[in-house]
This record gives structure tokens, sequence and C-alpha cells, in this order.
């Protein structure tokens, strides 16, 4: 009786091995003979598995870049293509106005001591990497001056290459 469950588990196994195994390898190996059109399909499959797989890698190479460059460029960057390689065109010094004042605009003479008057800049930037143009707002301060922080960034002009991909935006966000 041991004898024939012995052998049972045996050519068991064999079959397994035969079903799981070989005949899969065979097929995977010899399928371009046997049934051209299903190899091409499981080709198409394989090369489209690698097409996502590369542009996933891409997506997130891009998002790394944005965040970066967001972070160490504190946001003064392309508008178009999110380069820092920006190259200043022109400035504007927005009208002062008193850090405490009447609603007129006129000096709230209450504070006089401590009040002073404020400018905030404007300048557009050229992207040397793409062409596009880029304005940036400064924060207001009593030394107006492109070397602070700014608080927006507005693209005025796409790039005149439209091979480029445009991976920037208006900071912040002016959608939604
Ligand atoms: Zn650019």
């Amino acid at each position: 009786m041991d004898t024939i469950i012995t052998l049972f588990l045996f050519f068991l196994t064999i079959y397994a091995i035969y079903k799981f195994i070989i005949k899969p390898f065979f097929i995977w190996l010899f399928l371009p003979f046997i049934d051209p059109i299903a190899a091409s399909e499981r080709k198409q499959k394989r090369e489209a598995m690698f097409k996502k797989l590369k542009e996933e890698k891409a997506l997130i190479a891009e998002n790394k870049y944005i965040e970066d460059n967001e972070r160490v460029y504190d946001h003064k960057l392309c508008a178009y293509c999110h380069s820092y390689n920006l190259v200043k065109l022109e400035e504007k010094v927005g009208d002062a106005f008193w850090r405490y004042a009447n609603l007129n605009g006129s000096q709230d003479m209450r504070r006089k001591n401590i009040n002073y008057q404020l400018a905030s800049v404007l300048a557009d930037h050229r992207c040397n990497d793409c062409g596009a143009i880029t304005l940036f707002s400064y924060y207001a301060s009593d030394k107006p001056s492109i070397n602070g922080p700014i608080y927006s960034r507005l693209l005025l002009k796409d790039s005149p290459n439209k091979n480029i991909k445009k991976i920037g935006y208006n900071w912040p966000s002016t959608e939604g």
C-alpha cells in the first residue's frame, strides 16, 4: 500500500513539474514558432510595460526636480520650464506706501515715530533654458530690492520652443 502511495506521489510530482515548469518554459521559448500572433502580443505587452515604467521614472525625476528647485531657489524659477537659469530684464519699483497709513493712504500720525515708507519691486526675467518670460513680485520693504524673497511668479510669455515641456507653473497657483 505504501508503495502505491509513494508511486502516486512520485508521478504527481513529475506531472506538476511538467505542467508548471517545463511546459510553460517551452511555450515561452517556442511561442514565436507555435503562435506568432500571440508572441507579438506578448512582445507588445512587454514593451508597453517598459514604456510605462520609464514614464513613471521620468515623472518621479521631474517631481523631484520641481521640489528641489522650489526649495533651493525659493520659488524664483521659470514659470514655464522650472529652471533657475534666469536673466533679469527690467525691474520696476512700485508706489511707496506708509507702513501705518490712514484710509486715504496718508501717514498715520499716531505712529509717527515708528512709521516708514515701503515699496515693492516687480521684475521680469527671461529664462536662458527655454526663453519664456516670468514676472516676479518681491515683498515690500523700506529698501526695495530684487535680492529678497518673492511672493509670486507669473508667466508672461510662453517659451518660443514648443519642444520644451511646460512643467513650470504660476506660484502661488492661480488655478482652482
Ligand atoms: Zn524656462
